[in-house]
């Protein structure tokens, strides 16, 4: 199918021809008409499926005829952190060069002056954060009695980051025949319900799902101590040939110490979170889109969606809480059909994230040894101290590092405790303990010993949600020429 038969305007197929897309994905195959036609649409896909130009594109088109009042947007779009809401701005400068629409990026944070000339004038599109959002309500700067189409994204994310009570309370105050348009990576039981609340007999779309990493990923997984995955992570680095990489930590404060750390190592690194000043966010992601900077360590929240091409390293240097953030994580490489690696640093207090994870991939992550360290054992007990499942050896002696392909390469000992409830029983059985495999890539060499951990820093910042600060600094720009070969996927039809 090309993109001109999906009913789009000779104006916005430029604009796509402009961007160099030669097909729709099987996201937009799927929703443009239906969005055309004014129905609601109710996606299930990850960022990295085309969906921001599945609802952008056919948008512009509706949008094209009338006009918008002051403080009276005809549209909205609401965005879980203000890289994404950014990200969809751009979208919208993209897709819409060849229309005259206004929009308006609400972000959290600081002056509100500019915002509100923007909404004076009338927009066309309001791309917000729920936070933003509301306090602009509240302040009587903005009516949304006028939306006639309202887009929530990454519905599963608002869930994650406590929006939800903001996110229902801004669908209460709009109309309600309008035509709404809902997309979520996942679909967990209260976003269904959020789903059946907020749609009217929408089309039910599914793509590529979220539990299937790029196959261009090459992944790894380290247990060790957790006094010493700084070691490890610094081992990793020194012996991988890594072009940039972003490191994920489960927390805030983790973010900073580690960015110190890393900093007094002398690697060339930042740090990227939601605490942080959007300015600052903003210039940092800039620099390391332009290679200025080579390592990235980040929170979740500020590094979800970002498209940044050809990076060459993902490390989760925690284990992430939630199993979907895994496949976003790692998404970030292996992108656009080039090779990328990602490895994950696990504590034994892991195994059951670890557990999950791998259920939710269908697979084992690959086990690997770091030389110089002693590997530890997953342990899947739970807070009682009761084993729920099979424990694990990440291996036994030290070797070269190579993440496992296949089968391990040999049987382990057991070490069975008593087996307990099912659902924590991995979906793949890992019934030998993990060894580390031949040497296929490059061998971490002793020889580069990096020195010893300096003193560690202290906690910086609490971990609370990621709203009510921002700024208006220059957009984040998320969109390239590339074409991920997972979009290429044919998707199953709802
Ligand atoms: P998204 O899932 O909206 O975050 O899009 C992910 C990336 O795919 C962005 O870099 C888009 O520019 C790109 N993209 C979107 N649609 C297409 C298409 N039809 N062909 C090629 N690339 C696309």
């Amino acid at each position: 199918m090309n993109f001109s038969d999906l009913g789009l305007s000779p104006e916005v197929l430029r604009a796509v021809e402009d961007a160099g897309y030669k097909q729709p994905t099987p996201i937009q195959e799927q929703a443009i008409p239906y969005v055309l036609m004014g129905r609601d649409v109710l996606g299930c896909a990850q960022t990295g499926t085309g969906k921001t130009a599945s609802f952008t594109l056919p948008m512009i088109d509706i949008l094209a005829s009338g006009r918008a009042r002051a403080r009276m947007p005809r549209t909205l779009v609401i965005e879980p952190t203000r890289e994404l809401a950014a990200q969809v701005s751009e979208a919208f400068d993209v897709y819409g060069k060849h229309h005259k629409l206004n929009q308006a990026l609400l972000i959290g944070g600081e002056s509100f002056t500019d915002q509100e000339r923007k909404l004076d004038r009338g927009v066309d599109v309001l791309i917000a954060t729920p936070g933003r959002l509301i306090d602009l309500f509240e302040r009587g700067k903005i009516l949304l009695s006028d939306v006639k189409i309202l887009v929530i994204d990454e519905a599963d994310r608002m869930l994650d980051m406590g929006f939800i009570p903001d996110v229902e309370r801004i669908v209460g105050l709009l109309p309600k025949i309008r035509q709404t348009l809902f997309f979520s990576a996942t679909m967990p039981p209260e976003i269904r319900r959020l789903a059946d609340a907020f749609l009217m007999n929408p089309k039910e779309i599914s793509v590529a799902p979220p539990a299937s990493p790029a196959a261009t990923v090459t992944q790894g997984l380290v247990v060790v101590q957790p006094d010493q995955k700084r070691d490890v992570l610094r081992r990793l680095i020194a012996s991988e040939n890594v072009k940039n990489a972003l490191i994920f930590c489960n927390r805030k404060r983790d973010v900073d110490i580690l960015y110190r750390s890393l900093k007094r190592h002398g690697l060339d690194v930042a740090a990227l979170h939601g605490d942080m000043p959007q300015s600052k966010r903003t210039e940092t992601l800039e620099r390391f889109r332009n290679d200025e900077i080579r390592l990235l360590v980040a929170s979740d929240v500020a590094a979800r969606g970002l498209d940044i091409q050809g990076m060459s390293h993902v490390f989760n240097f925690d284990v992430p809480i939630h199993a979907e953030d895994y496949v976003h994580r790692i998404g970030r490489t292996g992108r656009a059909g080039r090779e990328g690696r990602a490895f994950t640093l696990a504590a034994p207090e892991d195994g059951r994230f670890v557990q999950t994870i791998e259920q939710l991939i269908g697979k084992p992550i690959p086990p690997v040894s770091v030389d110089g360290i002693a590997a530890a054992t997953l342990s899947f007990e739970d807070g009682d101290g009761r084993s729920r499942g099979r424990s694990r050896r990440g291996h036994g002696k030290s070797h070269g590092a190579a993440p496992q392909h296949g089968k391990p390469r040999q049987s382990a000992p057991r070490h069975e405790p008593p087996r307990a409830a099912k659902p924590h029983e991995p979906a793949h059985k890992p019934e030998t303990a993990r060894q580390p495999a031949p040497a296929r890539f490059a061998p971490i060499t002793m020889g580069a010993t990096p020195p010893a951990e300096p003193p560690r820093a202290t906690a910086a910042s609490a971990d609370k949600p990621d709203r009510h600060n921002s700024d208006d600094g220059p957009r984040v720009v998320g969109f390239g020429d590339h074409m991920p070969a997972f979009l290429a996927r044919r998707a199953a039809r709802g």
